[in-house]
């Protein structure tokens, strides 16, 4: 009788503890599901916006921490942006930080937040933290950034092993996009100038067109082409002509807003596209284009050879809603081939 009491007993014990291990099983069926969406999340993101909308908030809602962030090494990846806090998710930091946060390039968690908060003031009500270092080619690009009101979530001893994971596929994921950024920047820049090419022009040009159509917000398109450049090539070389077409675009550059753009039509050619928003006179920014050829072309010998020729066209003024961007081009291009017909070193529609 003892011995079926018993047999009875470990049975139950047994169906007791095997119910117990398929709720483990099933909890970890449910976090490794979760766990995926996140890492999918992370390789599908096409911008660092998605980022933050997606992996970040799954992590935040199927892990049930606080805050989930990302901290980008801004000497890596130099992303373009506005602010360094996107969202108050993504965090640009300098390289210094990360090389005093991961000594080891190991994660490492803790319940002291002092520090942490004094410093950065990501999540102030922090209990806990989990930090797991991005690490590409022996790099630490950046890490990600587990926070919890509760001090027993990440305090004291926990498994690393799955922000390890976490960390190896957001690594992959924000170097990924930062390559697809940099390419998309290259074939955008005049690898000489460094300013804008013409494809970045065609684009610009029709964003500043939908935004006249759309707010009524004007700007002006001007076409600018060095004059008798052929005889400073002639007379100096190619290599001092490269270095003055570098020069014009440099000192051009250095007085633009943010929202101004200059590029490179080709050859001795620029475009400029200029929000009427920035400007308080056109005839000042001509007369500045104007001082800035005499003063480098000067520089070099070139004062009496060399001088800048342009067409400006206005939106509205010259174009209306039904104009094609390319009306626009056709315009300014007419208007400089009237400044070079006439003298040169004027620009005409101002
Ligand atoms: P114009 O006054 O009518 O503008 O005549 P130009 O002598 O300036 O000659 P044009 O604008 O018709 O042609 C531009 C010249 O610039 C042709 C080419 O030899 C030279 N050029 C084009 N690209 C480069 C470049 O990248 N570097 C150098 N050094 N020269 C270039
Ligand atoms: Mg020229």
């Amino acid at each position: 009788m003892n011995k079926v009491n018993n047999m009875i007993k470990e049975n139950s014990d047994l169906k007791g503890e095997l119910s117990g291990l398929m709720e483990l099983v099933k909890e970890n069926e449910a976090k490794h599901a979760g766990f995926k969406a996140v890492e999918f999340a992370f390789l599908l993101a096409d911008s660092l916006k998605e980022v933050i909308e997606k992996p970040l908030r799954y992590l935040e809602d199927i892990f049930g921490v606080d805050r989930a962030v990302l901290f980008i090494n801004a000497d890596e990846l130099d992303f373009d942006r506005e602010e360094n806090n996107l969202g108050y998710r993504i965090y640009f930091m300098p390289e210094g930080v990360f090389k005093t946060f991961f000594l080891e390039k190991r994660p490492y968690n803790s319940d002291n937040a002092l520090n942490l908060i004094s410093e950065f003031n990501v999540y102030e009500d922090m209990g806990s933290y989990i930090f797991a270092p991005l690490v590409q080619n022996d790099k630490i690009i950046g890490s990600i950034n587990l926070y919890s009101r509760d001090e027993s979530k990440f305090g004291g001893e926990v498994a690393t092993n799955f922000i390890k994971d976490l960390a190896s596929i957001a690594s992959v994921s924000m170097q990924k996009l930062y390559n697809t950024e940099l390419i998309y920047r290259q074939t955008r820049t005049d690898f000489m100038t460094g300013a804008y090419n013409k494809l970045a022009m065609g684009e610009f040009l029709e964003r500043f067109m939908a935004k006249y159509k759309r707010h009524d917000q004007g700007f002006i398109f001007i076409l600018m082409d060095i004059d008798n450049f052929k005889q400073i090539n002639d007379s100096a070389g190619h290599l001092t002509g490269d270095t003055i077409i570098k020069e014009i675009s440099d000192e051009i550059a250095e007085g633009l807003r943010s929202s101004d753009i200059l590029g490179r039509f080709g050859g001795d050619e620029f475009f400029m596209i200029v929000p009427y928003a920035n400007i308080d006179n056109v005839f000042v920014l001509v007369e500045r284009l104007q001082d800035i050829g005499k003063q480098v072309f000067g520089a070099y010998g070139f004062g009496d050879v060399a001088s800048l020729s342009g067409g400006v066209v206005s939106v509205p003024g010259d174009i209306s809603k039904d104009d094609t961007t390319e009306d626009i081009v056709r315009l300014a291009d007419g208007r400089l081939y009237h400044s070079k017909k006439n003298g040169k070193g004027f620009f005409t529609g101002v």
